[in-house]
């Protein structure tokens, strides 16, 4: 901690309140009172020290990460600076009165200020010893640097004076007050910081003192009357003399640094959500810069970059913290810190490094994690600041958590919950070296679509793509937006990158899907397909320039960044194995080709759970048979050309059942609209007339006569079967060939055949009579008299197939959530063009998270839950999965393991993600007590209690058990929700009609 280096020029948010501000400091924060925080009646503030400590680490939501730490280190007898914190209700309330300071709260800070007076034996901005002290934000969520503190409160004139006093020495003292000055200024009284900076640079001239460092305590002496006359000239009266004024407004700077813009942005960008405010933490100043016996540092208990079990850290004699952080100087590694020698304390370095290791084994001990520390010597004294989790790479994180197990510290289901399921992508696919991310010249950010590295010169068309590939060109194809006639150059190329579309567009959807690097919806690039450029903050670049996509982050950057390889270790397999036995989602595939099936299995795949038989038809030969297929113009001619499709239909199928040998394969049947199919540009108009020997004008007529307004809500999906039940056959016909195909090569397929996009009852009834009449005459066919078990079902992707899901079932005997169309109409948003307005959304926190990303659990999810409890009440063994996008979304998995789903599907690369997604929903939602009525809630909290102290083994059992408990629950409240809003009578009577 100690005092703090010169700071960054002050923020804008700082600039633009400075008026605001200064009028709220005139008027003294003590006469602008409000009520104290609702619920708690006037527990504003929690002390921490030797006398008494009042919070402990699980009170985070109160006092905020550092301030809960604060206590549990305090509690556990870790050397920790006394102090105190006002809770982040207290903040709250300071917003919900229209920013007015709340009541009781000064009368609270003086109470506790004397309980650390009389702790320290120190008085607050005394002439003699002075207690200092330092004010820091600290919310439950950690928001590294978007929030203020001040620190060395409570000197004045006098009280520097008495700072000389007590340590002896005059510049430690004056360069103090100069940061206090320049700080409290900049940060609580939004004085512009190029100011202070410009007074600093005269009395460096002065003095000639080439680093600030050089200044001697005479030149530290005339800048403070230089800082104080900034300050009076810019605030319009002179810097407070009264200590506890200083401590007051620097509490208010701190709660409204809650809401500056950075913060706000911050705390979007990162999707934190539902926090209360800042808590604010008070603590006793401690000074690393006091001299050689004195110093900082900070330190992980375990190298975050390799996880390896070794004590990992940096430190620097006489200096503060900001200096270790900020680069000023040096640090050395803590392996050196025995060599260090102070003046009379020839052993200093080796007694702290000894007290280091010891509080390192506290720390992991008490916590069972990675700490991340910060530490400050005091003349010899050691003093520990801060702890908190350490932020670690996804590598590390898997091998701390198996490490951990092993050390006996934490138990397999902890270690699954300390991973974040998405960082796993990390391991899976190749990336940037992050020291050359580092120094990247990023040209603009779009969505990270689908993850990865990707290096390419720029390619405009799917053509061009693949023609520079095949001589051996590495490119990237950058369009507007992608659609189904671009998979060939799609699949050729390094990576995607659009500068339209959501994350459920198109290129996304298909790119994550092959696990191919893809940037979308990048809107700041103007692409001239024409002439071959694209054009990007006032620059240009052209065919012949390097760009690298980064998918994971959406940076687009330029040149060639090193990329890397990446290693899966030992530790990832024993991880996935113990997601493996706590989860009961099983975990499907999105897979239309047997390469990818193959792929999905090998990362734990259990089954597709969506095939989408269009991909199929894009290879080759097979799209002038397709296109042939659309522009017929009668029965004949559509049946001719399906015919030609027939084998190529039937052999993808063998080549996917026998990938998923032994496992179920759900295949959609054809569901975009059939323009999607066709050429729209003239040359490629041309070249389809010649290949089919049909006229330019029926093929013009064609393409005009198939155009829609709205295409995705239009003639696609089951709605093309309803008018062309000659398609559903041949790829009917084309499954059952296949599976009995396999039957006589000894392999064991289970396909599923699902219609797409069903609003109701009566178009699955009439589909699922051509299916089954299918089915029997290709058996019949070909002589075929065994079982072949294919079950039918359906997508719920339409809000009214999930309104009627109960009528739905009787048909089907399974559903999938296509969560991506129940999204986009759910909302009403275009799933293809949502990026033009969602930042704006996110931004404004219309929205939360992009609902294409992550599940609407209050809308779309309500859809969802109502559909299961009618599906399950029509049909009691009705099997439920989703294949949306959100199926690979952690969050959203969560939200399918509560409503009881038995399966998730998502692309190939995001299978682990979902197993260990799923492991974790499993495990968290098994110890929550269930949110039912009062009695039952106490029982459940009971039962979990002591579910937690059983031992491993039964763990298992009950996790599952209790998991599947928890999911009929919570779908159960949710349908009682959704019952309440429509009339009880109704609903009850056509489940039961149905169930007839
Ligand atoms: C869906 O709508 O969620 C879905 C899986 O289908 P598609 O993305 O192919 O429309
Ligand atoms: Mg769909």
């Amino acid at each position: 901690m100690a005092t703090q280096t010169r700071r960054r020029p002050a923020k804008k948010s700082a600039k633009k309140s400075s008026k605001k501000v200064a009028h709220a400091a005139k008027s003294r924060p003590a006469k602008r009172r409000t009520k104290a925080p609702a619920g708690k009646k006037s527990k504003l503030v929690y002390y921490f020290g030797k006398s008494k400590t009042e919070g402990r680490a699980a009170m985070k939501e109160l006092l905020g990460g550092k301030g809960a730490n604060l206590a549990e280190m305090t509690a556990i007898g870790l050397p920790v600076p006394p102090g105190f914190t006002i809770t982040t209700e207290t903040c709250a309330a300071y917003y919900e009165e229209g920013r007015q300071m709340p009541q009781g709260l000064e009368d609270q800070v003086r109470q506790h200020l004397a309980r650390l007076e009389k702790e320290t034996g120190k008085k607050f901005g005394d002439e003699h010893e002075p207690l200092l002290l330092s004010v820091r934000s600290g919310s439950a969520v950690s928001m590294p640097g978007m929030m203020d503190t001040v620190l060395n409160l409570g000197l004045t004139d006098a009280a520097v004076r008495g700072l000389v006093e007590a340590t002896g020495n005059e510049r430690f003292a004056y360069d103090a007050y100069r940061r206090l000055l320049n700080m409290f200024g900049d940060v609580v009284m939004g004085v512009d910081h190029e100011h202070f900076e410009a007074a600093f640079t005269t009395i460096k001239e002065k003095y000639g003192a080439a680093a600030d460092t050089d200044v001697p305590a005479e030149g530290m002496k005339e800048l403070c009357e230089a800082y104080k006359a900034v300050y009076r000239e810019h605030v319009g009266r002179a810097f407070p003399q009264d200590p506890f004024a200083q401590l007051m407004a620097s509490v208010e700077a701190v709660f409204r640094s809650w809401n500056t813009p950075r913060a706000v942005s911050y705390r979007r960008i990162n999707e934190i959500t539902g926090l209360k405010g800042t808590a604010v933490n008070i603590q006793t100043m401690v000074f690393g810069n006091m001299g050689d016996d004195s110093g900082t540092g900070v330190a992980f208990t375990r190298d975050p970059a390799t996880g390896e079990n070794k004590f990992y850290g940096e430190f620097l004699v006489n200096a503060q913290g900001e200096d270790v952080v900020a680069g000023i100087r040096t640090p050395q590694h803590v392996d050196e810190m025995g060599k260090w020698t102070a003046p009379g304390f020839p052993t200093i370095g080796k007694q702290v490094h000894k007290s280091l290791l010891r509080i390192k084994d506290v720390l992991e001990d008490h916590y069972k994690d990675v700490q991340d520390l910060e530490f400050t010597i005091e003349r010899g004294t050691l003093y520990i600041l801060q702890t908190r989790a350490g932020k670690r790479t996804a590598a590390s994180a898997v091998k701390i958590a198996c490490d951990m197990v092993k050390e006996k510290l934490i138990t397999e289901q902890e270690a699954v919950l300390r991973v974040p399921p998405s960082d796993l992508t990390q391991l899976l696919l190749p990336g940037f070296s992050p020291l050359a991310k580092e120094k990247a010249d990023v040209l603009t950010r779009g969505l990270p679509a689908s993850p990865g590295a990707a290096v390419g010169r720029l390619a405009f068309t799917a053509e061009e793509v693949v023609e520079r590939a095949a001589v051996g060109e590495q490119v990237l194809l950058v369009r507007k937006e992608t659609s189904p006639e671009d998979v060939d150059g799609m699949h050729t190329a390094a990576g995607i990158l659009t500068s339209t579309g959501g994350m459920t567009s198109h290129a996304a959807v298909v790119a994550r899907g092959w696990g191919k690097c893809c940037v979308a919806g990048a809107g700041d690039i103007h692409i001239d397909e024409q002439n071959g450029t694209i054009k990007v903050g006032g620059r240009t670049f052209g065919r012949d320039d390097w760009i690298s996509l980064d998918g994971s982050t959406g940076a687009v950057m330029t040149g060639q960044i090193e990329t890397q390889e990446p290693e899966l270790s030992g530790h990832f397999a024993k991880l996935m194995k113990w997601a493996d036995k706590y989860r009961t989602l099983k975990v499907r595939t999105n897979a239309d080709s047997p390469v990818d099936s193959q792929r999905a299995r090998e990362f734990g795949a259990e089954g597709i759970g969506l095939c989408r038989t269009e991909h199929m038809f894009f290879e080759g030969e097979r799209i002038i048979a397709m296109r042939e297929m659309i522009l017929a113009e009668t029965l004949e001619a559509r049946e001719a050309a399906l015919a030609k499709l027939l084998p190529y239909q039937r052999d993808d199928f063998v080549g996917i059942f026998t990938a998923m040998k032994g496992l179920p394969v759900t295949v959609r049947l054809l569901d975009p609209p059939l323009h999607e199919f066709l050429p729209h540009d003239d040359q490629s108009q041309r070249e389809l007339a010649q290949a089919t020997g049909l006229s330019l004008e029926t093929i013009q007529r064609r393409v005009s006569q198939l155009h829609e307004a709205n295409p995705m809500l239009g003639h696609r999906g089951c709605r093309l079967a309803v008018t062309y039940p000659e398609i559903l056959k041949m790829q009917v016909r084309a499954i059952v060939e296949a599976a009995i195909t396999c039957r006589k090569n000894k392999i064991k397929s289970m396909p599923e055949i699902m219609v797409p996009l069903v609003g109701s009852a009566k178009e699955l009834g009439l589909l699922r009579g051509h299916i089954e009449e299918t089915i029997a005459l290709v058996k019949k066919e070909t002589r075929f008299g065994g079982k072949l078990d294919i079950l039918i079902g359906t997508m719920i992707e339409v809000p009214r197939g999930a309104l009627t899901a109960d009528e739905v079932a009787a048909h089907a005997q399974f559903f999938s959530f296509g969560t991506n169309d129940l999204t986009q109409m759910t909302f009403g948003f275009s799933r293809d063009d949502v990026n033009t307005f969602l930042p704006d959304y996110l931004k404004h926190d219309v929205l939360e998270k992009d609902p294409f990303q992550s599940l609407d659990t209050s809308g779309v999810g309500q859809l969802v839950s109502m559909a299961c409890q009618k599906g399950r009440a029509a049909r009691p063994e009705i099997k439920l999965g989703i294949c949306g996008e959100h199926g690979g979304d952690p969050a959203s998995i969560d939200f399918c393991h509560q409503v009881g789903l038995a399966y998730v599907s998502c692309s190939p690369f995001r299978v682990p993600i979902a197993r260990l997604a799923a492991a974790q929903a499993a495990i968290r939602n098994a110890v929550k007590p269930a949110p039912a009525k009062k009695r039952t809630a106490k029982k459940t909290t009971k039962k979990a209690a002591t579910k937690k102290t059983t031992k491993k083994k039964v763990a298992k059992k009950t996790t599952k058990k209790a998991a599947k408990k928890t999911a009929k629950k919570v779908a159960k409240k949710v349908a009682r929700k959704v019952a309440k809003k429509r009339p009880a009578k109704k609903t009850a009577k056509k489940t039961t009609r149905r169930r007839r």
